[in-house]
């Protein structure tokens, strides 16, 4: 079996600064802590931005100029962008820095994606918040949708084609892998097709060991065994239940705190690193090896590091 590629998606857009203090928010903080996930074990690191002054999701292209020419500086890393971005942006400002710096990875979300994080906002009293916006932001999800109609993801798609940028194929539910499929058809992804299969939180299919094994069949099937890989971004703790399953089957994982705070119950994580040590250990004792990033350059047909525009 090929060595597995852990990714680590280090400061996400959905968690607050109040929930952690260990939240990466500045850009130093940010390459910090993609450089120490990569020392750990990471060949790929997730990006999103923040507002240096509060922690605010960002779309600001110089904070991600400053965050990806640092780690390319500091690091073999792997960087992939999101295209995500936050529930406050549009599907254009979702891709534009993408579009910029043409990234050998940038995510692609298959279809719509109706989440809800709100009921954080629940466990806190008004005066706990470190800022003003958190509160209103969480809340926001309780009427946001993602809406990734097709003509964004037509516009996802093409853009990350000119860009020549690997997809990060983010598939919430089944559905969603047969979009993949529809655009795989249409030449809009290459094969290997790169999935990442989110998993568990409301909105998105859940991260039973039966849902884990019909995202991975329904890829065989609709790809073909060779030409996809796929990965796990179960959120939560359950990541480090379910991730043993998902690299028996030939799975890859991602850890990090876009999708998860904690280490263990109730004890959150100190940094991304920790989360992703403590997947390395789960593969090494599972007697398997974790791609360095140009092993998994390599699994993954990316262009290189040398054909960024940044
Ligand atoms: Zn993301």
């Amino acid at each position: 079996m090929e060595k597995v590629i852990i990714t680590c998606a280090v400061t996400g857009s959905i968690v607050v600064p109040t929930q952690t203090p260990y939240l990466p928010i500045t850009p130093e903080q940010i390459a910090d802590e993609a450089v120490k996930a990569c020392e750990a074990g990471a060949a790929s690191v997730h990006i999103h931005v923040r507002n240096p002054e509060d922690g605010r999701p960002s779309s600001k292209l110089e904070l991600y100029e400053k965050v990806i020419k640092d780690i390319k500086n500091r690091s073999n890393v792997i960087v992939g962008i999101t295209s995500g971005g936050s529930p406050e942006m549009n599907a254009e400002q979702r891709i534009e820095p993408a579009r910029v710096y043409k990234p050998e990875l940038a995510s692609f979300n298959l279809g719509p994606v109706c989440t809800n994080a709100s009921f954080i906002a629940k466990k806190y009293k008004d005066s706990d918040y470190k800022f003003a916006w958190e509160k209103d932001f969480l809340r926001l999800n309780e009427t946001h949708i993602m809406q990734n109609s097709y003509r964004e993801l037509d516009i996802f798609a093409k853009t990350l084609v000119e860009a020549n940028t690997k997809p990060e194929c983010e598939c919430w539910d089944i559905s969603q892998i047969y979009n993949a499929a529809f655009y795989y058809k249409q030449e809009l992804l290459k094969p290997p097709v790169w999935l990442q299969f989110v998993t568990g939180p409301l909105g998105a299919i859940g991260s039973h060991y039966s849902d884990i094994l019909h995202l991975k069949n329904t890829a065989e099937r609709l790809f073909g065994a060779g030409n996809y890989h796929w990965s796990l971004i179960a959120t939560g703790l359950e990541i480090f239940n379910v991730a043993p399953l998902a690299i028996m089957l030939g799975g890859n994982i991602r850890v990090g705190f876009e999708d998860n705070i904690y280490i263990e119950k109730g004890k959150l994580a100190k940094s991304n690193a920790e989360m992703v040590e403590r997947i390395v250990r789960v593969v090494k004792d599972m007697g398997r090896e974790v791609a360095t990033p140009d092993e998994a350059r390599t699994i993954l047909g990316l262009k290189g590091k040398d054909k960024v525009n940044y």
